[in-house]
């Protein structure tokens, strides 16, 4: 049986040719399911005209079950936790944007994650698996519903939440590849982003591939020694390899990479750390996007503002591109960058 969500449209359209549906019952069915959030099969066929030849190949289409929802009194994030149907807790982020009743989501991939990146929270969950296709659009689905209740419309995704997008990949691409089609997510493929914190074979898939989603790639810090102690898993991996990644891809794009850079006081935003960082990347056409690293454990603290001051001012001497502070918000409830850990 067929779950609608859960293979990009282009894999969709090759079943139902297999079933002898054509193409406009396959764009009828995802309108029905995901842009109009239709879970009623007879109304599939009644109100959008779904030719039986494809219902009767759809299974039943199963939930995330929504277990609490937390809202920042600081900035307006709201945090979301999940449940799956084997009982794992996944969290998903709606972030205020500045235009006015518009919102993003930043979805999760995996339960859990393999990097284990010293600063964050959900390398300490203990279980791990991918998410499939159709919890990720899950996610994304629930987070409309929340959003249009209130007025709001969700205009981006961003896979930052938890979890590595690209040891997820081919789900992960369905998933970005569903929330762009016009009859199905609707969302632009610039407002979508995918994060990776630096796996050499997946970029340049992802760049041979030509995807129209934005890539960001978190470096952790410029030297493969600082990298080793942060994020120890990618750091088997040289930077000096990232970055040259990085760079076929912003060739091949014709456009700045993003890079992310998460901030940590006394460790990587030294005057040191921005000449690295500026030799590393030479002549590549960068975005510097800074993150202030959010640890609840307190082992690692953001840089002090005469700290932060005196990095852009460095980077702004040795890297000389363009560089954006990147807000990340929801902390008080645990919802920023590096905190999900399914606790709700
Ligand atoms: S920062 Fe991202 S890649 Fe690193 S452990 Fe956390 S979720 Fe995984």
């Amino acid at each position: 049986m067929i779950d609608p969500r859960d293979q990009s449209p282009a894999e969709l359209h090759r079943l139902a040719a297999n079933l002898g549906a054509d193409d406009a019952a396959v764009r009828k069915l995802l309108t029905a399911v995901v842009t109009r959030g239709e879970f009623d099969r007879r109304a599939w066929g009644e109100r959008f005209g779904v030719t039986r030849r494809l219902t009767d190949h759809i299974g039943d289409l199963p939930r995330l079950r929504l277990e609490t929802t937390v809202t920042s009194a600081v900035d307006g994030f709201q945090k979301l936790k999940f449940i799956t149907a084997d009982g794992l807790a996944l969290e998903t982020v709606i972030i205020p944007l500045h235009k006015e009743g518009a919102v993003s989501v930043c979805l999760s991939s995996q339960v859990g994650c393999a990097m284990g990146c010293v600063f964050c929270a959900t390398a300490r969950m203990t279980s791990r698996r991918n998410l499939a296709t159709w919890e990720i659009i899950d996610q994304w689905m629930q987070v409309r519903a929340i959003a249009q209740a209130s007025g709001k419309r969700v205009t981006g995704a961003v896979f930052m939440g938890m979890g590595e997008p690209f040891l997820n990949y081919d789900r992960v691409i369905a998933a970005a590849e569903l929330l762009r089609c016009p009859y199905a997510g609707q969302t632009a493929g610039s407002a979508i982003t995918i994060s990776t914190v630096g796996l050499v074979p997946e970029i340049d898939r992802y760049t041979n591939e030509r995807h129209p989603f934005r890539l960001s790639i978190s470096l952790g810090a410029a030297t493969d020694e600082k990298r080793a102690r942060l994020v120890p898993v990618a750091a088997r991996t040289r930077v000096a390899d990232v970055m040259a990644a990085a760079r076929r891809h912003a060739l091949a794009r014709r456009d700045r990479v993003m890079l992310s850079y998460v901030c940590i006081s006394g460790e990587n935003v030294s005057e040191e750390d921005a000449r690295a960082l500026g030799e590393l990347v030479g002549d590549t056409p960068v975005r510097l996007d800074l993150i202030d690293v959010t640890d609840p454990t307190g082992r690692f603290s953001p840089p002090t503002p005469e700290e932060l001051r005196a990095f852009r001012d460095a980077l702004t001497t040795h890297l000389g591109q363009p560089v954006v502070r990147r807000y990340s918000g929801g902390k008080d409830i645990q919802a920023a960058c590096g905190t999900l850990a399914g606790t709700g």
